[in-house]
């Protein structure tokens, strides 16, 4: 299974070029190798891979989908490294860092995410 371990290896090698704003809450992100990348940043949060939002354990997503605000803003963005990227949320939630091939993992693009999942219209009566 080396051809595995060697596409593990290429993931790593990628990084951003430019960041920028899309749309309204929609970040894109473009990569070395010229792929454009955009994130629903509500998204973006719902994927925090820290230790309080996944079991470090288990793999088990503790953060469901409902627990993040609907409008959600990502207030700042720092380099962790040359592997990562850590978000601010304004939440106050910053303890995520999320490398660049989760990044490109759970890329929203067109071409990575030809079928969107659709956002069940909430009606519950509160
Ligand atoms: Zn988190
Ligand atoms: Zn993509």
């Amino acid at each position: 299974m080396q051809w595995k371990e060697a596409a593990r290896m290429t993931e790593i090698l990628y990084e951003p070029k430019d960041m920028s704003w899309v749309d309204k809450g929609v970040l894109g992100i473009e990569w070395n190798d010229g792929h454009k990348s955009v994130y629903p940043v509500r998204y973006l949060r719902q994927q925090c891979p820290c230790a309080a939002c996944v079991d470090e354990w288990s793999g088990v997503r503790r953060l469901q989908p409902d627990d993040v605000p609907v409008v959600i803003m990502l207030q700042d963005v720092q380099p962790v490294g040359r592997y990562a990227l850590q978000f601010t949320w304004s939440d106050g939630h910053d303890t995520g860092i999320y490398s660049y091939g989760l990044l490109r993992r759970i890329c929203q693009c067109d071409v990575c995410q030809p079928v969107k999942p659709i956002e069940p219209r909430s009606r519950r009566l509160l």
